[in-house]
């Protein structure tokens, strides 16, 4: 059995007042105890989350993490090393914005998901098509491309410690979301890809899905059997929203 994860990304977004506002939100909120929580917040702000979020029961991550694993001469760049000297459990690698308007490529990622690793740090692995890689058919192909080469490059088993986050771009922070029919299609190929390698890897790993989701959609998304939960941009800078969010992934 999985246990469902919401993880919310704050992006760019915050300052050390509205952080600490939106700490305080998480700390009154009544969590599901079924549910495993995560909040994404920029660098500067991950040592005021850790703090405030003390004795809390939600895990904190980074939202990129440098190629190397290890601290050294890589100027503006913070190793998963580092990450984890600071206290974060997880990183997201290959967040589609990261992919578009910085130009990560698929090797890039693989690279920054093993430094993750090899750094006791939980990659989130982030994949999904555009508007016009869906409309041309080309869903599963570009998603199976992006798994595929994590796989190739580092092998299956890695995915025994990782979070695989379907988001397809074109519903990320356009309030167009994918039908929970949709999202099982490409969760289901996806889990297929990893158990054509090895069943029981693909049948532990958790799959969540991003893309404008909020209270009023989360139920039915995570009621999908291959959707073990989300990874929330937008929504998850409202502690009440995200509240409910976490509720929705409980049983
Ligand atoms: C995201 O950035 O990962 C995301 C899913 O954003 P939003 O929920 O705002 O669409």
């Amino acid at each position: 059995m999985r246990r469902a994860l919401v993880a919310g990304n704050w992006k760019m977004h915050g300052t050390r007042s509205s952080v600490s506002e939106l700490i305080k939100g998480l700390q009154q909120l009544a969590l599901p105890t079924d549910v495993e929580v995560a909040v994404f917040p920029p660098y500067l702000y991950i040592e005021q989350v850790l703090k405030g979020l003390e004795g809390k029961s939600i895990a904190v991550g980074a939202q990129n993490c440098a190629l190397e694993p290890e601290q050294g001469a890589l100027t503006g760049e913070i190793a998963a090393s580092q990450l984890a000297d600071a206290g974060c459990r997880l990183v997201l690698v290959g967040h589609s914005e990261r992919r578009q308007i910085i130009g990560e490529g698929d090797d890039v990622v693989s690279r920054k998901f093993a430094a993750a690793q090899s750094c006791g740090l939980i990659p989130v692995l982030c994949i999904g098509e555009s508007r016009e890689e869906r409309e041309a058919g080309r869903t599963l192909e570009v998603v199976g491309r992006q798994l595929g080469s994590v796989i190739e490059n580092l092998g299956v088993e890695v995915f025994s410690r990782a979070v695989v986050a379907y988001e397809p771009v074109w519903a990320i922070g356009t309030g167009l979301t994918a039908t929970p029919e949709q999202a099982q299609q490409v969760h289901a190929a996806i889990r297929a890809q990893l158990a054509a390698e090895d069943a029981e890897v693909a049948q532990g790993v958790r799959l969540l899905y991003g893309g404008s989701v909020k209270a009023a959609n989360a139920a039915e998304l995570f009621g999908m059997p291959d959707i073990d939960g989300g990874l929330i941009g937008g929504a998850s800078l409202n502690a009440d929203e995200f509240g409910a969010i976490c509720c929705a992934a409980g049983s």
